[in-house]
């Protein structure tokens, strides 16, 4: 990718911020005076993680959790290992969690972490030490009540599993619900792994049927062939959809008759990338803005769509599978070329929905069936989407803006019921 990582989301903050001030003119002037509450973080914790190192040495790392808000209930949000984390990006990403679990009416706050670390240099056994000494120094503001983390970008369930048995060797006792994106005989919940891409396809099929596009046939383009790509892009190709363009970390690949997507996970699980895969034409990272596509599919990175990428981008939906892809002068772009952004706030929450209903198993200790969590999650997200379409419409403002101002409603409704401390 030519924008590098660390200019683009250190803007994360920013781009955030633009996005409160655009809702604002939206809201009832009552809920309007308590704006301010979401344009700071609540509680923002900076940690040292020092281990020692396999060859004896002793490396520090440092970690974050930042609690954006928690008016509606505990914070969620995931753990991201990358070595670009910083604080202003876990701000925005805890930030966005806030609006996030408020759009499909989660009774959840915001929250997220990080860990400023390449997870690809550790050995397994430092990885491990490095997830519990960051556990450790987290515990006092995480909790099943306070604050539930899950996995993020670097992370994943076995990394859940060993902050779920630190957290509960510090309790005394198994506290399965501290985390979400466990392993499922560790308290997981079925289907919780491919959730992301799922509720991506699921708001993209309704968007879709909206705008009159037809989803077989269609062609796509995915950026970032993760835990959210590689099932979005699964579940398009299995509509009829042609998968034509995947970028990822190690380059970009095209094939004008689609990728058969089984085969390319199979390839990235044995090459850690989309390289050498067979079929493939491979192209610049930058050409792959330039591709003939329908439905774009941004899921690896925060700001990756500029103004001009934009400008000539050929698409007609862009699912926001990742977290901020969009800056907001290309959000305007977008209005102004008629192309339909479902933005990540609602795009890509079919995880946290899931880490919801983990959640609610965990507490219940009665665990559901796959097909019922697939059943209830297409329901909330398709609500969901259906509530913001219908908000667009009749204020006549972006997707974006519409999941804003109904996030911005509750969570400020919330607000002002609970009242300020001490009063
Ligand atoms: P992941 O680590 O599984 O995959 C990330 C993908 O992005 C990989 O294919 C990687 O090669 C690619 N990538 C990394 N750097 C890149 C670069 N410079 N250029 C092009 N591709 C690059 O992560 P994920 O869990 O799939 O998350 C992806 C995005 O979705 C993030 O923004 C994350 O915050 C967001 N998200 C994830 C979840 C979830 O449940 N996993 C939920 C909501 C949002």
């Amino acid at each position: 990718m030519s924008l590098s990582y660390t200019a683009q989301n250190s803007g994360a903050w920013q781009t955030y911020l633009t996005q409160i001030d655009r809702v604002t003119p939206y809201l009832d002037a009552d809920l309007g005076n308590f704006i301010n509450t979401l344009k700071r973080p609540k509680r923002t914790l900076i940690v040292d993680v020092p281990i020692v190192m396999d060859d004896g040495t002793i490396r520090h790392f440092e970690g974050y959790r930042v609690q954006h808000n928690l008016s509606r209930g505990p914070g969620k949000g995931g753990i991201r290992y990358h070595h670009d984390v910083e604080l202003n990006e876990v701000m925005a990403l805890s930030a966005w969690m806030t609006i996030k679990t408020a759009v499909l009416n989660l009774p959840f706050g915001g929250a997220k972490g990080g860990v400023r670390v390449n997870p690809k240099e550790l050995s397994p056994r430092e990885l491990e030490r490095l997830t519990r000494r960051f556990t450790s120094e987290i515990s006092s503001i995480i909790g099943p009540q306070i604050d539930i983390p899950a996995p993020d970008v670097g992370t994943n369930a076995n990394i859940m599993g060993w902050m779920m048995d630190t957290y509960s060797s510090i309790k005394g006792h198994t506290v399965t619900g501290v985390v979400t994106g466990k392993p499922v005989h560790l308290g997981g919940s079925l289907g919780r792994v491919r959730a992301t891409g799922r509720g991506v396809f699921v708001t993209g099929l309704e968007v879709a049927k909206r705008i009159n596009l037809p989803v077989a046939g269609s062609k796509v383009a995915v950026q970032g062939f993760g835990n959210v790509g590689n099932e979005a892009a699964y579940l398009f190709s299995q509509a009829g959809a042609k998968v034509v363009c995947v970028q990822d970390h190690t380059g970009t690949i095209f094939n004008a008759e689609g990728f058969n997507v089984k085969a390319l996970q199979k390839h990235v699980a044995e090459h850690g990338g989309v390289m050498g895969f067979v079929d493939a034409t491979v192209i610049t990272d930058e050409a792959f803005w330039d591709v003939d596509m329908d439905i774009l599919i941004p899921a690896a990175l925060e700001g990756q769509i500029t103004v001009e990428r934009a400008q000539k981008l050929k698409a007609k939906i862009v699912l926001e599978g990742a977290n901020g892809p969009t800056y907001p002068e290309a959000d305007d772009v977008f209005v102004s070329r008629n192309i339909t952004v479902v933005p990540d706030v609602i795009c890509n929450a079919g995880g946290v929905t899931v880490s919801y209903f983990e959640w609610v198993q965990d507490m219940a200790s009665y665990f559901w069936s796959e097909d019922e969590i697939n059943e209830r999650l297409d329901k909330l997200m398709i609500q969901a989407m259906g509530d913001v379409w219908n908000t667009a419409a009749q204020k006549e403002c972006s997707l974006r803006t519409a999941a804003y101002i109904l996030a911005c409603e509750r969570i400020l409704k919330a607000r002002k019921e609970r009242g300020i401390f001490p009063g």
